[in-house]
């Protein structure tokens, strides 16, 4: 042990939280290898000290009781919580001899959030899977994907800076996007709105954002897509387009112009529940208040079954008023938005898949093929998988087929203590050499704690199996800062020369991106095969969608019995499922003891609730319970609920979003995301 590491020394790092685009800078304290504090970094250029609740609470990951510190195997029957500890070879060669006694493609691994921590684990676990022959699912699939993919078929990915929209936006539609999702958002949106911008929340419910709009506009969950044709038939038809981006940066126009001749604003406010009146100002505003931003939201505004139609239609709307390649235009920060900089080498570029039956990220295909015995070992990283697919009845059901389940955590979780037959224990992001990457920058996370109990990284696990399994070239590296060096290699510094951990070091651990534009698509080359915005599109066609931008009208109840509609999304106090719901980090758990579901005052009224009565929301597929909060943030005929909370998506639909055709057209954005519709009926439980 150095002197240094002695005495109490400072290092900065990163959150180990994954809330896309917001990620915050750390300054942690270490003594002997022991945490003493984390706090936030003042230095650091986007977050400048500030650390939520929930960054606050990874501290309690170090030392607590509850943290997995051992490999275990399950004793007795699936589900019976009985485990012994056994080796990491034990464990191992239990992988290794299942992996060995089947065929290489009916192994499925999915990777969830937990492995994201570091930010550099998801490009191997792909490079292990590819190169082995395995299934290879992106979790993007139950978050930000469906959105990225409407996106992409109009092919606006890339978004403007934060910093941008503090600066120079004078309209600002914050359309689905909450403080919640990303906190650092928010000190930018207040400070462009100080400025004098215009500030219009768009959103099924009430936010931490509504008290710093000029003007909230509610509209039924699922109805998007109207409102931006709405939009975009009063652009079009009161001619307040740019007639010359048009002509030289779109396809198209010409059809999309007729078709939304039927879009009217009274079509729009019969379906989104707004006035007639306020659409048409609404997007005159939209149109002559510029530069106008829109801030969309990451995922949970496109978790129906025809999502994918909303972001595709609202990406029309900067393109038809010529509002994108300019400062305080296009979208502003979401999760899963394009960068306009260098990015990360590629590390699958030399890698080729064997032939095999694979599965693509499609989330009713792959419950339908766990469910057909066509997967024989599953491979969950970091992920309680229960608490983040669609109609996990489905899922359990399939999971009771495979032959070996392995998991890869911090801690235990829903799915692990139902399903798992070994548990792998995992490293914290402190006990690994790790990056993390924002819009604008990159962050070197260094390892500053030896890993706790027998917790390995990933950067060993899989070398060591694809030893085992003699799968070639899945490691060529010397070790993971060998790995990391050839991630950074795309990254070009001022002399020429690629960017390295140990330059990253020398720098104080902050990179910004090289080639990085604060501005979306300066060169005005759009994320399309043409180039251009694709109001018309060859693609969605030819896999069976409307060549134009559309709306489907959502499914509506299958019967009386369940009238309200049930939504969810994200709080300030929790993210996901992360860390077994929360519950293993005494913090959150203080901040989240029980499911909560809102309810409008009419609706509660109607089942005589009173805010903190017991209720059991039920369906056709399922019953959860929760504790009822009675609030006017919601609509009536809406309940909502922060996601996260296993057992809740018994609720919600498993019907894909896209065929498993049509999910495939956008290349490296799978459209796989299955609907999450869920109707419901709410009743009160006597005690
Ligand atoms: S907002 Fe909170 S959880 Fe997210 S990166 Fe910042 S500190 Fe971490």
């Amino acid at each position: 042990m150095t002197t240094q590491e002695h005495s109490a020394h400072q290092i900065t790092t990163m959150c180990p939280m994954n809330c896309h685009p917001t990620q915050c800078g750390m300054t942690v304290t270490v003594q002997d290898r022991t945490l003493l504090t984390i706090k936030g970094d003042p230095q650091h250029p986007e977050s400048h000290g500030f650390l939520c609740q929930r960054g606050h609470a990874t501290r309690e990951i170090f030392h607590n009781p509850k943290r997995l510190l051992t490999p275990l195997r399950r004793v007795g029957p699936r589900g019976g919580q009985k485990w012994e500890a056994c080796s990491w070879d034990e464990a191992l060669e239990m992988m290794v001899e299942a992996i060995e006694q089947t065929q290489r493609d009916r192994v499925g691994i999915w990777r969830g959030h937990g492995v994201g921590t570091t930010g550099v684990n998801t490009p191997l676990i792909s490079r292990f899977a590819t190169l082995g022959g395995m299934q290879n699912w992106s979790s993007s699939i139950v978050c930000w994907a469906l959105g990225g993919y409407g996106l992409a078929l109009t092919g606006v990915l890339e978004a403007n800076a934060k910093e941008d929209m503090a600066a120079n936006a004078q309209t600002i539609l914050f359309w689905g996007a909450t403080f919640s999702s990303q906190p650092t958002t928010a000190a930018h949106l207040i400070e462009a709105h100080k400025r004098g911008a215009h500030v219009v929340q768009i959103d099924t419910r009430r936010t931490e954002l509504s008290p710093h709009a000029d003007q909230i506009f509610l509209l039924r969950p699922g109805s998007d897509a109207a409102l931006a044709l709405a939009l975009a038939h009063v652009i079009t038809t009161e001619d307040l387009v740019d007639h010359a981006f048009l002509n030289d940066h779109t396809l198209g126009f010409t059809a999309f112009a007729e078709h939304l001749q039927a879009f009217t604003p009274e079509w729009g406010a019969a379906i989104t529940g707004l006035a007639a009146e306020d659409i048409r100002a609404l997007a005159r505003l939209y149109a002559r208040q510029t530069p106008a931003m829109i801030v969309l939201g990451g995922s949970s505004m496109f978790k129906h079954q025809h999502g994918w139609e909303a972001s595709r239609a609202i990406a029309c709307l900067p393109a038809l008023t010529g509002q994108l390649g300019k400062i305080g235009t296009g979208f502003g920060p979401r999760h899963g938005a394009y960068s306009h900089s260098d990015d990360y080498a590629s590390v699958l570029a030399d890698v080729l898949r064997p032939q095999g039956d694979y599965v693509p990220s499609h989330m009713a295909s792959i419950a339908e093929a766990l469910d057909a015995e066509k997967i024989d070992v599953f491979w969950l990283l970091g992920s309680n998988i229960l608490s983040s697919f669609a109609n996990t009845n489905h899922l359990a059901q399939g999971l009771s087929k495979v032959k070996l389940i392995v998991a890869y955590d911090l801690f235990m979780n829903e799915t692990i203590r139902s399903s798992a037959d070994v548990i792998l224990p995992g490293t914290a992001w402190l006990e690994e050499l790790g990056l993390k990457q924002t819009a604008s920058h990159i962050y070197l996370m260094e390892q500053v704690l030896p890993p706790e109990g027998e917790a390995r990284p990933l950067s060993t696990i899989l070398p060591e199996l694809a030893n085992r399994l003699s799968i070639p070239n899945v490691f060529p590296w010397k070790d993971q800062e060998d790995y990391i060096n050839t991630l950074l290699s795309a990254q070009r510094m001022a002399n020429g020369q690629a960017l390295t951990v140990a330059e990253l070091r020398r720098m104080g651990g902050y990179w910004k991106r090289s080639h990085h534009s604060p501005v979306a698509y300066p060169d005005y080359r759009f994320h399309t095969p043409s180039g251009k915005v694709e109001f018309w599109s060859e693609r969605a066609q030819k896999v069976g969608l409307s060549a134009l931008p559309s709306y489907t009208e959502p499914e509506r109840s299958a019967s009386p019995a369940t009238p309200l509609r049930f939504c969810q999304g994200r709080t300030l106090s929790a993210f996901h499922a992360f860390y077994d719901e929360g519950q293993a980090l005494p913090l959150l758990a203080r901040a989240n003891p029980a499911p909560e579901l809102w309810i409008h005052p009419r609706d509660a009224r109607k089942r005589q609730l009173k805010t903190g009565d017991q209720v059991l929301i039920a369906n056709e597929r399922g019953q959860f319970e929760a504790v009822a909060l009675v609030t006017e943030a919601v609509l009536r005929g809406v309940v909502w609920m922060r996601d996260g909370w296993s057992g809740l998506n018994k609720l919600t639909s498993g019907n894909p979003a896209l065929t498993r055709t049509a999910s495939d057209a956008v290349a490296g954005i799978p459209g796989g995301q299955a609907a999450y519709d869920a109707w419901v009926e709410v009743s009160p439980i006597h005690s």
